[in-house]
């Protein structure tokens, strides 16, 4: 079959595959399978995937990657990087998890676009997490599809940012986390002073920390 002969040859650059739970925003504490893709667009000075952010040539078949995350008695496909967007393959990969009856998750830095992903963006979930040195640009596709934002609470993040036009529609349906960056008391503190800003505006978000941090689990 033509799919099959094309998910032989085709490769992505993976940096790992692991099980663990989602540890960050809505879907927090659900049984995961991570794919870590290599490679990003952007450098987050806080970045903790520094070893995921080079372009590198560690290929593996999408056919070996399948079967490799089907050994995982959990069901649902985190795919994160690095950032999912800068790979070409992406929208075969999400078809051929979906096929073997996973339900799929995409974190993405939101800066990105691959055509081909929009028939199958309904179906999945999309975590667009805006950053600061991207000046919280996202693509008109991912705010389109995804189901969530989830702003990582530093130094640079502040109440006017979450309160532009383009994130309103996420703001009125409860679908922003904040997500105090390192788990460190300072930002947490930060993201309790924003959310209670934002509940005087009528809009109510989540403060969710890194939940695999504080458990010690990858
Ligand atoms: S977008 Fe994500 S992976 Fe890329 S540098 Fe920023 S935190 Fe790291």
């Amino acid at each position: 079959m033509l799919r099959d002969k094309v998910r032989t040859e085709r490769a992505v650059s993976v940096n790992e595959i692991y099980e663990t739970i989602q540890g960050e925003g809505l879907l927090v504490g659900t049984p995961s399978v991570f794919i870590r893709l290599q490679g990003c667009n952007l450098r987050c000075p806080w970045c903790d995937q520094p070893e995921a952010l080079e372009f590198k040539e560690n290929l593996m078949s999408l056919e070996d990657l399948i079967r490799s995350v089907k050994k995982s008695p959990f069901r649902h496909a985190v795919i994160t990087g690095g950032e999912p967007f800068t790979h070409s393959g992406l929208p075969l990969l999400v078809e051929s998890l979906l096929e073997e009856g996973f339900s799929v998750q995409i974190e993405t830095n939101g800066t990105l676009w691959i055509s081909g992903m929009e028939r199958l963006a309904e179906t999945i979930h999309i975590t667009c997490s805006p950053k600061a040195v991207a000046k919280f640009f996202v693509h008109p596709q991912i705010l389109k599809f995804a189901k969530e934002l989830k702003f990582v609470v530093d130094d640079e993040l502040n109440t006017e940012v979450l309160l532009r036009k383009d994130f309103e529609p996420f703001l009125k349906k409860d679908l922003v986390v904040l997500q105090p960056e390192g788990n460190k008391e300072r930002f947490f503190r930060k993201a309790l002073d924003i959310q209670r800003e934002l509940a005087l505006k009528g809009f109510s978000v989540r403060v969710i920390p890194q939940v695999h941090k504080l458990l010690g689990i990858p």
